[in-house]
């Protein structure tokens, strides 16, 4: 007897309304092969029907996935300013962070800011699309459902307009399917792999289509809780998850201050012939800068420190002492542009963190110190201007630098 122990049946999908061109491939049951067996009361139109339904259902669902993914993003960039820009993406992130004041939030945003962006939007993307609305519905289980209601409807449309003809074999019946749905989906000759040529030639196509529609329409309520319950890892085969697509449309120019370790603010990956540029700087106690005879923390900003007579030391500079103010001539330095002005002191909101925080920036950085030098750091030296900050007043300095 013939073993049908890898039975692969390829199917195509082609999206409708995008240029998606997937192809996947359906392993089946490999007790399911040729000749059909008929079991007792099933009917081989019903066992064919039920074959092509579940190789459809897999091909639907394979064709919805970008479309979905595609449709969040247009939906998020539409509704949601912060998804618009970089400045807009960090104003909502450093608002969020001092909202809920966590300083593991704030450290992975000045250590790894780039990795604390794309957090921070999977996290934003995620939740977004598991809300529910007054239905009880997400909306990414609603897109879902959507989509694949469309889909189903659009390939029931198909078997009906090949079903068209009278006293058609079912051959013929596949060729007009494959013609008129092939925007859409295709099946394949493999096919036939999984019952025989003959054998299906003499089947009721009429019958063999009644059942293939009634089986194709159930699926849109079978599915519906599948498809509700749909997150952002149900997208993970896509080409690019929605909240991936973000980041990467966001995230613009990956460099990083030589000094403070802040971000670069340009919008594009690279900008030839623009310096690198930020805003504003950190205060030099969130990067652990200090004065090596005192070991006192640094409040002035790059800005600041690059309008002085100060002098830094470290491996850039072969630990020989070069003045803050030439920095440019250090090749490491040179595609940063600071501007060297002594009164572009901090933005409110980081000297409010550094007044707030002011215990576990000393404790993170003297660990790191203790680890590596053998002396601890400190910060006494913090203005009550700082630390009178109201959280409004920092939020306000955020909004109106990133407007
Ligand atoms: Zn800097
Ligand atoms: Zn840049």
């Amino acid at each position: 007897m013939k073993t049908h122990s890898n039975i692969v049946v390829t199917v195509s999908v082609n999206a409708p309304n995008s240029d998606l061109k997937a192809s996947g491939e359906i392993k089946l049951d490999p007790n399911i092969g040729k000749p059909v067996q008929t079991e007792k009361n099933v009917d081989l139109e019903t066992k064919v029907s039920n074959i092509l339904k579940d190789l459809l259902l897999k091909a639907i669902y394979t064709s919805i996935k970008d479309p979905v993914s595609r449709n969040i993003i247009d939906h998020l960039k539409t509704s949601h300013p912060e998804f618009r820009s970089k400045n807009k993406l960090c104003r909502n992130i450093m608002l969020d962070m001092r909202k809920k004041g966590n300083f593991d939030d704030f450290l992975m945003y000045i250590r790894e800011p780039h990795k604390a962006l794309k957090s921070w939007v999977e996290k934003y993307v995620s939740d977004y699309c598991m809300e529910r609305d007054s239905d009880d519905k997400s909306l990414i289980g609603k897109k879902a459902n959507e989509m694949f209601r469309n889909n189903v409807l659009q390939v029931i449309e198909c078997v009906k307009e090949a079903s068209e003809s009278n006293e058609i074999t079912f051959e013929d019946w596949l060729q007009r399917f494959n013609n008129t749905a092939e925007e859409i989906i295709s099946i394949s000759d493999n096919l036939f792999d999984h019952f025989g040529r003959k054998e299906v030639q003499v089947m009721d196509i009429n019958y063999f289509t009644t059942e293939l529609i009634k089986s194709l329409d159930d699926l849109k309520i079978s599915e519906e809780k599948v498809l509700d319950g749909w997150e952002l890892k149900e997208l993970k085969t896509v080409t690019k998850q929605p909240h991936v697509l973000i980041s990467e449309s966001l995230l613009g120019c990956t460099a990083v201050c030589p000094f403070c370790k802040i971000m670069c603010s340009q919008q594009t990956d690279i900008h030839p012939g623009t310096d690198h540029t930020a805003p504003s700087h950190f205060p030099g106690a969130i990067w652990g800068v200090y004065d090596p005879n005192t070991k006192e923390l640094d409040l002035p900003t790059c800005n600041e420190v690059v309008a002085s007579d100060d002098t830094f030391r470290n491996r850039a500079t072969e630990m020989m002492p070069v003045k803050y103010k030439d920095y440019r001539s250090m090749e490491a330095y040179a595609s940063w542009s600071i501007a060297a002005d002594t009164s572009l002191e901090a933005n409110l909101y980081w000297k409010w963190v550094v007044a707030n925080f002011t215990q576990q920036i000393v404790q993170y950085w003297s660990k790191d110190y203790l680890e590596d030098r053998g002396y601890e750091v400190k910060c006494t030296n913090i203005p009550s201007e700082w630390k009178n900050m109201t959280e409004e007043e920092a939020d306000e300095s955020i909004r109106i630098m990133f407007q």
